[in-house]
């Protein structure tokens, strides 16, 4: 265990809810949001939990939500602390904002807050980037344990085990440091109505990117987007011999 409880940040992205049918804008500039549910990014839950169980076991100390965006990101917020975060920070811009522009306002955060921690989502479900904690990392010159599956906090030293190709890779990272949620690290809480009611007395500071020095303009252009190609309607065969016969003739695949 940590000498003292450390403090762990938490970033949680307003992404279109995983349920939702994603539907490409007319003018081919995006993906529609108006109108559409929109929820906490499940990797970004996941890693709320585990800050939280952190703090249940003593070894965490405050947790903080921080969330970048629109106005309505607060109810991002709301979410985590009533989860279980302590506070939260809302870093407010109608900017399109690029995983490089969120890793600079973390970074920020970061020096403001001094956390012993920044737990992140390996990646936000709607533009998949996979590149925000990697960068925040890079920018703080922290270590990074990033697809995490396990994390236990010993002393100085976070030990991460990982996800890749080839199976489990076990990494031990001396605090401060910057830890990515995979999948199965846990499953997470649903939260109760007394904790979503004790949320709502809970605090959320709202700052502005230009109070952190940072200017959030993004730095790539997106050409277009659209849609995948509609799937073709499937046949039913007869026998082995007609599919034999349809995947060499038609196909041509044998
Ligand atoms: P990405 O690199 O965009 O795939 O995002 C990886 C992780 O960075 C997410 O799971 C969040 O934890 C964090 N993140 C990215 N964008 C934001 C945002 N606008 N607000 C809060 N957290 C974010």
């Amino acid at each position: 265990m940590p000498a003292a409880p450390i403090k762990v940040l938490v970033p949680v992205k307003r992404v279109v809810d995983y349920n939702v049918k994603v539907r490409v804008r007319a003018d081919g500039s995006g993906v529609e949001t108006a109108g559409v549910k929109m929820s906490m990014n499940p990797f970004d839950e996941i890693a709320v939990e585990e800050a939280v169980r952190l703090k249940e076991k003593g070894v965490a100390g405050e947790i903080v939500a921080v969330s970048l965006g629109v106005a309505q990101c607060a109810e991002t917020i709301r979410t985590a602390l009533a989860m279980g975060a302590d506070r939260g920070i809302l870093v407010e811009t109608d900017a399109a904002l690029e995983p490089l522009a969120v890793a600079k306002l973390l970074t920020a955060i970061a020096a403001r807050e001094q956390p012993g921690l920044i737990l992140l989502g390996k990646q936000a479900i709607d533009d998949d980037m996979n590149a925000t904690g990697q960068m925040l990392a890079a920018l703080l010159g922290w270590p990074q344990g990033t697809f995490a599956s396990k994390l236990t906090l010993e002393g100085d030293t976070a030990t991460v085990t990982r996800e890749v190709d080839g199976g489990l890779e076990t990494v031990a990272l001396n605090l401060p440091a910057v830890v990515t949620s995979d999948l199965r690290l846990n499953e997470p809480r649903y939260a109760s109505l007394p904790n979503i009611m004790k949320a709502r007395k809970k605090p959320i500071e709202t700052v502005k990117p230009a109070d952190l020095g940072v200017d959030p303009a993004p730095r790539l252009t997106v050409v277009k987007v659209a849609e995948p190609p509609r799937r073709q309607a499937g046949a039913k065969v007869g026998s082995v011999a007609e599919l034999v016969q349809k995947l060499r003739q038609e196909a041509k695949v044998i």
